[in-house]
């Protein structure tokens, strides 16, 4: 479950901006998350929730959107969407898609008092 490590990068990047602008608490943080990270956004929250507890995170609101993959087709160059790291083009049918988007873990929005 990748989904521990990720919450805790998450938690340390908003510590970070704690540090930096000072803030004690914060209400709501909007994730991106591309569709090709494979995040299951209930077990997401499950551990954000856990990692935060006692933080200046304790309580907030956590909303994960979904980035949706893109690729690019090496055999004609075609800019498709993709959900799958294992797929044929839909343009020309032929494996050879290489990602493009998707995998990021983004802090989006960050609100606090
Ligand atoms: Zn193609």
């Amino acid at each position: 479950m990748h989904e521990l490590a990720l919450a805790e990068s998450v938690l340390q990047m908003v510590d970070e901006a704690a540090q930096a602008n000072g803030f004690r608490r914060v209400r709501r943080i909007v994730l991106e998350i591309g569709q090709l990270a494979a995040v299951d956004p209930a077990a997401m929250r499950f551990c954000f929730d856990a990692v935060v507890r006692e933080t200046v995170a304790d309580g907030a609101v956590l909303e994960i959107e979904e980035i949706p993959g893109r690729g690019w087709c090496v055999h004609c160059a075609a800019v498709v969407p993709m959900d799958d790291f294992v797929a044929a083009c839909p343009q020309c049918g032929r494996f050879g898609v290489q990602s493009r988007n998707g995998r990021e873990l983004r802090l989006k929005t960050l609100e606090v008092e």
